[in-house]
């Protein structure tokens, strides 16, 4: 039991260096690191789940998708930014 519960502290630490990674545009894209993402009816963003620009629409949609459809990240709610390579 003792070494689930390690594994899991490991996975959360992992999962935040993958969010920290956002600040260093140099650093490889992680291939299965595909969030979802949120975009709106009219604009041409994608968004984190709680930003107060999706309060007229919240369309959810994985992060490589988004890209592919020439959205970009908002810079209020700074989502992830990774390129995946297609
Ligand atoms: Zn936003």
């Amino acid at each position: 039991m003792e070494i689930f519960a390690e594994a899991e502290k490991l996975a959360g630490l992992d999962k935040k260096g993958l969010w920290s990674d956002e600040n260093f545009s140099a650093t490889p894209p992680e291939p299965l690191y595909d969030p979802v993402v949120y975009i709106t009816n009219t604009g041409e963003k994608y968004h984190q789940y709680h930003c107060q620009h999706l309060f007229q629409s919240k369309i959810a949609i994985k992060l490589s998708e988004a890209v592919r459809m020439g959205y970009e990240p908002c810079s209020v709610c700074r989502p992830a930014v990774v390129y995946v390579g297609y």
